[in-house]
């Protein structure tokens, strides 16, 4: 067996744009949403890691397609949100709950972020400062509202804003480039926005991820956590986006128009 090292998070790069996150200690690793089983075992033996959990936010097959696969000769517990459906799964969470992997030492707290999905979950290592949030939040952006509101997608995302400016985000996709330019076109005197951009697409060009990110670059950079400044409001006025000044129209207006950006 391997040494023992830091808990830490690695990222196992999947299908066209996703990353998977694998917790692990040089031992025993956890993995969150598994879309694909194949990377997740290369990982595993590479590292010479044993599998002791698999943790789910949602239903979508980008995130759970690898769960069978993964569990087909293994005794792991599969963690997921209990308002979803998900094959698979073993211990159904919601907010309140916690998940405790002994083998890792490693605690987690569940937020309930419906939005993106219904019964969306995301993960908070309180101790470590990680969020895992699935696709709820991006670098730079959000998911889209493919079951939930605007009304739920926002108070879904204050209770990312409310953790530590220094908690890291682990976001299920490499979209940040896209993101920036939008929140660029969405609050364009933002000079961080501007400069996030510019490095993101350095980091790019070199071959390197963009994530994790940090809450408190998300909330000076990410419109759909900044949908209440007065110069996004602003810029959904102007263009004909928006014609109140309700926070929840303000958020949905700035979703759509995301939806169309090119
Ligand atoms: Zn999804």
């Amino acid at each position: 067996m391997s040494a023992k090292q830091p808990l830490q998070v690695t990222a196992i790069p999947a299908f066209a744009d996703n990353y998977l996150w694998l917790i692990h200690d040089g031992q025993h690793a956890a993995v969150v949403d598994p879309g694909d089983a194949a990377p997740v075992e290369a990982a595993l033996a590479s590292l010479n890691l044993t599998l002791v959990a698999i943790l789910l936010t949602h239903h979508h097959a980008d995130h759970a397609g690898g769960v069978a696969a993964l569990v087909a000769g293994r005794k792991v517990p599969v963690y997921g949100p209990a308002r979803e459906r998900i094959a698979g799964v073993s211990v159904l969470l919601s907010e309140g709950q916690s998940v405790n992997v002994p083998s890792l030492g490693l605690n987690l707290s569940v937020l309930d972020v419906p939005g993106h999905t219904a019964g969306h979950i995301a993960y908070v290592a309180a101790e470590q400062r990680w969020l895992f949030c699935g696709d709820t939040l991006f670098a730079g952006g959000c998911g889209r509202l493919f079951e939930g509101t605007a009304q739920q997608m926002t108070a879904s995302l204050q209770k990312f804003a409310e953790l530590p400016d220094d908690t890291a985000v682990y976001c299920a996709h490499e979209y940040t480039v896209s993101n920036l330019r939008f929140a660029v076109a969405a609050e364009p005197g933002n000079a961080e926005i501007a400069a996030r951009l510019d490095d993101a697409q350095q980091r790019r060009a070199r071959g390197e991820a963009t994530v994790p990110s940090a809450i408190g670059l998300e909330k000076q950079t990410n419109p759909f956590l900044r949908y209440r400044e007065p110069a996004v409001i602003a810029s959904l006025q102007a263009s004909g986006r928006l014609d109140n000044d309700d926070p929840v129209a303000a958020f949905a207006a700035l979703r759509e128009w995301k939806n169309s950006f090119r």
